[in-house]
């Protein structure tokens, strides 16, 4: 099925970064399509923190609202679903989507977020989001001083032990293997009398997502209540990269500091372009990301 409306900017992901964005556009009489397929990474937690006004709300409320908000614009319009194609033409964009419809728009804007992919140990997927957890910040509160793990190895064990030794005393770190910490870094991790665990697991016993103790391959046992871990994680979208978008190292798409990409009229802006990733972000890239599109619209129309 073609739709032959021609959008001004069409942006793909509908969760908190694409609906800011949405807002700003629609505030500035900008005809706006999202697209978006409902899953926001965080869609396993109960409750999000550390986002004023909206402190200890289920995530999919805090959606919902800005949905509802942003939709009372009625240059704005919402199209659940998936997008797999985009393709440059010469006068923009057309975008396709699993279910074959196409949308046309001069701009777009990725707000696809990441997928964190999920590592290859029992339990641990359910746990996530709930239990194990990945930043003090949304979720360290409410874990203060309880028996802690840190599941992770390297640099990375060595940032969280510091990180984390804030929120708790109770620390042990998990390598799953042999550590690869340099020597100075075990050595500091040991004058806070933080553990450092080699052994490698076999599985987390949980209930209901909630971990109690980590089973080791070996059959013994370590019982605890949360655990930090930062898994690897891939763009959740294609589009990007298959335009040409330049991805950074780390696996971010890569944009400047009002969120353009290397192609022109195509930006990005929450997760999928940071490593800072919190709503807070999320929702403030979106909207300057919104700004700056609705600012080159008018410029050009200006001419
Ligand atoms: C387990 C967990 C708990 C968290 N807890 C907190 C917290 O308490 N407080 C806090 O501030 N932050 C928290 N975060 C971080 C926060 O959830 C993210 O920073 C935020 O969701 C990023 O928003 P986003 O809009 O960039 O991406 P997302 O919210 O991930 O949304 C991306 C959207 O794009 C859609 N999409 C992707 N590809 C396509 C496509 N091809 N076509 C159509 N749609 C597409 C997805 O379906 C999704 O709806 C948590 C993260 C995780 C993983």
């Amino acid at each position: 099925m073609k739709n032959e409306k021609y959008y001004d900017v069409i942006i793909i992901g509908g969760s908190y970064a694409g609906l800011s964005a949405a807002m700003a556009l629609g505030r500035a009489l900008r005809n706006v399509l999202i697209i978006d397929s409902g899953l926001p990474c965080n869609r396993q937690t109960p409750h999000s923190h550390n986002f004023i006004t909206q402190d200890g709300e289920k995530p999919s409320e805090i959606a919902k609202k800005a949905k509802a908000q942003v939709l009372q614009y009625d240059t704005v319009k919402f199209h659940e679903g998936l997008a797999i194609n985009g393709t440059k033409t010469n006068s923009g964009f057309i975008i396709t989507t699993e279910t074959g419809e196409s949308f046309k728009a001069k701009k777009l804007l990725f707000a696809t977020g990441v997928k964190d992919l999920m590592p290859d140990i029992e339990g641990f997927s359910e746990c996530w989001g709930n239990s194990v957890i990945h930043c003090p910040y949304c979720h360290g509160y409410e874990v203060r001083n309880e028996k802690t793990g840190i599941l992770a190895n390297g640099d990375f064990a060595f940032h969280y032990a510091q990180l984390i030794n804030n929120w708790t005393k109770d620390l042990t770190i998990f390598t799953n293997g042999k550590a690869t910490l340099t020597q100075e870094q075990t050595g500091r991790i040991k004058k806070h009398n933080i553990s450092i665990v080699e052994k490698e697991i076999d599985f987390f016993n949980h209930e209901h997502g909630k971990v109690r103790q980590l089973v080791f391959k070996d059959k013994s046992t370590f019982d605890l209540t949360v655990i930090y871990s930062r898994p690897a994680f891939e763009q959740h979208c294609k589009i990007p990269e298959n335009l040409g978008c330049e991805i950074t190292e780390q696996g971010h798409i890569k944009v400047d500091m009002l969120q353009k990409t290397n192609i022109d009229n195509v930006l990005a802006c929450g997760d999928s372009t940071s490593m800072m990733r919190s709503v807070a972000n999320a929702v403030a890239t979106g909207s300057l990301a919104g700004a700056m599109i609705n600012n080159d619209l008018t410029v050009e129309e200006f001419s």
